[in-house]
């Protein structure tokens, strides 16, 4: 087995169980990996520190599989991790639930991986050299632990051209699956397009915020910005809500938005589909002197790298600005960054300064973060992007 051998100094973050090794941290490596190979993880002074995933094209390049010197690299290893992270999600995730995150790449000691469930099917993403070399294993795996379930690929994140692969998407095991999948969260019901929605085709990981908006929705006139299939309007609507307003850039995604909320409630009452670019259609609401009990704002990602966090922090600025001088007085406001980058003190600071701007008092009733299927391990903290606040509005 080849090796990479260390900077003296840069096994620190190994033994903190970071997974990730920076080519500028390797002093060299001893004999030939091709991509996604097991390679050894060496100190300087030759300490074996675990094992990880050569990936040549990449700016990382190793993900550590294991910090452990004994644990070897194949098809044991990685039903060991599966069943671990099926185990975990048993306990965060109400029996009858039929989608969830299965597998949350490093959080799950699986880089690279993610593995979702939607109903009968699994969709998977391999979005590493080291995930796609032993893709074909943990597809047989997932067969084994899951019998009857198809799996489908959805390997066609931006995030697979760093490490020179190609995107890919379609049937890895069993049936194709049909153009919507049901699913069931809590009393909640909503369809998903695997093939072709956002990411593996919902956003699961805001099942714990669609529960947490509840609260403050019976009776409510809300606007839901950046609706996407209308997974909050199904929640809100659920929760009592008079009114919801979803605004959205893409017509198809309101289009399924539509048929979520009458799966949910028949007859859809008080719902509305506003295709158009959310800070447009908010001018027009403040212009128009229309009100909202209730703004939900669930962007898209601002900053896709640091030197777009600036830019980033005047977006979720705006938006919040926008929101808040459309909220009632004692209105409530429930905002998301899901960018990464953006830490939750600048995103706070982007939305007190909003408040600030639009003479409003702000006050923070909840914070919110991504469902704990989508769990984030203390020593790889760059597993939790999504930050959200729930405030009142004065
Ligand atoms: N809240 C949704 C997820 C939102 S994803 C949920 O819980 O399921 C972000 C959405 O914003 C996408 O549907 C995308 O089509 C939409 N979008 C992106 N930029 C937009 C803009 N400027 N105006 C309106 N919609 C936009």
């Amino acid at each position: 087995m080849a090796a990479v051998i260390l900077l003296p100094g840069r096994e620190k973050s190994m033994h903190r169980r970071h997974p990730w090794i920076f080519s500028g941290a390797v002093m060299k490596t001893a004999g030939e990996a091709a991509p996604g190979e097991t390679v050894e993880i060496l100190a300087a002074d030759g300490n074996l520190l675990g094992r990880g995933a050569y990936s040549p094209g990449s700016k990382i390049r190793v993900r550590a599989w294991t910090f452990s010197r004994d644990e070897s690299i194949g098809p044991d290893f990685f039903r060991r991790r599966l069943e671990e992270a099926y185990r975990n999600r048993l306990s965060v995730i109400p029996a009858g639930d039929t989608a969830f995150r299965m597998v949350h790449a490093e959080s799950d000691g699986l880089p690279g991986v993610i593995v979702d469930r939607y109903g009968d099917f699994l969709v998977g993403q391999f979005l590493t050299a080291g995930a796609e070399y032993w893709k074909a294993t943990i597809v047989s795996l997932l067969d084994e632990i899951f019998p009857n379930q198809g799996v489908y690929e959805r390997s066609d994140g931006e995030v697979r051209l760093k490490e020179d692969l190609p995107r890919q998407t379609g049937v890895l095991s069993g049936r194709e699956p049909p153009d919507l999948i049901e699913i069931r969260e809590g009393t909640l019901k909503f369809l998903v397009d695997i093939r072709g929605g956002h990411k593996t085709g919902f956003y699961l990981d805001q099942r714990d915020n669609r529960i947490a908006l509840m609260p403050y929705a019976d009776g409510a006139h809300v606007l839901n910005c950046f609706s996407y299939t209308g997974a909050f309007a199904v929640a809100a609507l659920t929760a009592g809500a008079r009114e919801v307003v979803n605004v959205d850039s893409s017509a198809d995604a309101l289009a399924l938005a539509r048929n979520n909320v009458e799966l949910n409630m028949p007859g859809g009452a008080g719902s509305s589909y506003i295709t158009g670019d959310v800070f447009t259609v908010l001018r027009e609401y403040r212009d128009a002197g229309r009100r909202f009990d209730l703004v939900i704002l669930d962007p898209p990602k601002f900053a896709e790298s640091r030197k777009h966090l600036e830019k980033a922090a005047r977006g979720y600025k705006d938006i919040n600005f926008l929101a808040m001088t459309l909220l009632r007085p004692e209105g409530v406001l429930v905002s998301f960054s899901c960018s990464g980058l953006m830490t939750r003190d600048l995103f706070e600071k982007a939305v007190a300064w909003a408040a600030l701007d639009a003479g409003r008092e702000a006050r923070i009733l909840k914070r919110l973060e991504q469902s704990a299927d989508h769990a984030t391990v203390l020593s790889f903290p760059e597993a939790g992007y999504l930050k959200g606040i729930v405030c009142r509005v004065r």
